[in-house]
């Protein structure tokens, strides 16, 4: 039987280039979302994958979906804390509900999942645990207060449970992307012609230029990094923040 991974916001942008990896690879691939019509269609393009509705965000949906789940692929040997939400705003601006939102998505995303995997992953001869966290979790960058706190969060978090799982066969990690050329972007940028009225391709610069090689990170890349995350070559890498963002951190 081949090993299930799952990889949560895997419909769209990176969480789907990182499905398309281990599908690719072999792994019996979940993808989990909150959009239907979007999880099936990444989940039918991907050999032996199956998709399944879960928000992150409700810990009974989480529940209900990783029982699906589990039962028709078995334990869980790599989970992908992919999904993640950004609103930009000054700080002033930035309302309890914004707050609330990035908060119960980016960290008690992962914390849900991981509930849900980590009794039957300590079984398996290795595990990994691989949390999609951002140069916003090792740096600040100014109208995403609230997003750059729950990113650090989630390396506070990757952190602590590497070590807490040291003495398993399980590993615990972050990617630290840099911009990558994905939907979240595009709706930033669409934010920022909206509320300055400057021109796309002036907003799209913002993105660009923080990368000291001057571009968007491709979702590739970071597929890249987990599939050598999973390699048992890289048993000894946990808690780590691995940044993929062109020299940026
Ligand atoms: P996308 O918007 O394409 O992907 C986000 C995914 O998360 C979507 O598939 C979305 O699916 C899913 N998602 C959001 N909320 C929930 C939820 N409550 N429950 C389940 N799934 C959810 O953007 P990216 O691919 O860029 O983002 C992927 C990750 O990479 C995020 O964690 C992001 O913070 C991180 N990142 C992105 C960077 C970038 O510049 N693009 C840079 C650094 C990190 P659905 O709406 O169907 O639920």
């Amino acid at each position: 039987m081949p090993q299930h991974a799952v990889v949560t916001g895997g419909g769209s942008g990176i969480g789907l280039a990182i499905a398309r990896e281990l599908a690719g690879r072999g792994y019996s691939v979940s993808v989990l979302g909150r959009n239907r019509s979007r999880i099936d269609a990444a989940a039918a393009a991907l050999p032996g994958a199956r998709a399944q509705v879960c928000d992150v965000a409700d810990s009974q949906s989480v529940r209900d979906a990783f029982a699906a789940v589990k039962g028709r692929a078995g334990p869980v040997a790599v989970l992908v804390n992919n999904a993640g939400v950004v609103r930009t705003a000054p700080f002033s601006r930035q309302c309890d509900s914004d707050w609330d939102v990035m908060w119960r998505t980016n960290v008690l995303g992962a914390v849900n999942t991981t509930r849900e995997v980590l009794g039957p992953m300590r079984e398996l001869p290795t595990g990994r645990i691989i949390n999609i966290a951002s140069t916003a979790s090792l740096k600040g960058y100014p109208y995403v207060s609230a997003y750059v706190a729950t990113k650090h969060a989630l390396l506070g978090l990757t952190r602590a449970l590497a070590l807490e799982l040291a003495a398993t066969s399980i590993t615990v990690n972050a990617i630290c992307p840099g911009y990558a050329d994905t939907e979240i972007i595009g709706e930033a940028v669409s934010h920022i012609v909206e509320k300055t009225g400057r021109s796309a391709e002036d907003a799209r610069a913002t993105f660009t230029t923080t990368n000291p090689q001057g571009r968007l990170i491709d979702p590739s890349e970071v597929a890249a990094a987990v599939a050598w995350l999973i390699t048992d070559a890289a048993r000894s890498i946990t808690g780590q923040a691995i940044a993929v963002a062109g020299g940026e951190v």
